[in-house]
């Protein structure tokens, strides 16, 4: 048997960096808004996320766990009040799952690391891919780039 399997380092002997947390750990580690969205597939309410009005340049990471989920090179303002990115970083970052409920089947959006809930993923959004990812703010944590060049 290999160790560490609470943690989801080791899984039968492969090795993973998924990250398996308790409820309790997530809520020491998060605000209580942060927890609900993210391990409650909750939604921050329209136009009140701090990354909507946001143009900053660099990665948006998970809230959790780090992982590095979105680039502000792919984020577009779609006039939904949620921040909007036609890509993910990677194709590895984030995965999809089918979310049924208010009355249609909705694509969930999940940090691919440690589960967390980010959003939804729509088919309406801009070139080149046509799509959506509908993100809360709550779910990011911004990073900003390095300043390129000489020191200053
Ligand atoms: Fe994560």
């Amino acid at each position: 048997m290999t160790t560490g399997n609470d943690k989801g380092k080791e899984l039968d002997g492969i090795v993973t960096d998924k990250i398996i947390k308790s409820d309790e750990e997530w809520q020491a580690q998060l605000t209580p808004e942060q927890f609900w969205i993210t391990r409650r597939k909750g939604t921050e309410r329209p136009f009140s996320g701090r990354y909507y009005h946001f143009a900053g340049q660099g990665t948006y990471r998970c809230v959790c766990c780090g992982n590095e989920l979105f680039t502000s090179g792919a984020k577009y303002d779609s006039g939904s009040g949620w921040p909007s990115f036609w890509a993910p970083a990677t194709e590895e970052g984030v995965e999809t799952a089918p979310d049924p409920g208010l009355g249609m089947v909705r694509t969930e959006v999940l940090c691919s690391r440690c589960g967390a809930h980010l959003g939804h993923l729509f088919k309406d959004g801009p070139p080149p891919t046509g799509l959506r990812y509908c993100i809360n703010s709550a779910a990011l944590r911004f990073v900003a780039e390095e300043p390129s060049g000489g020191s200053l």
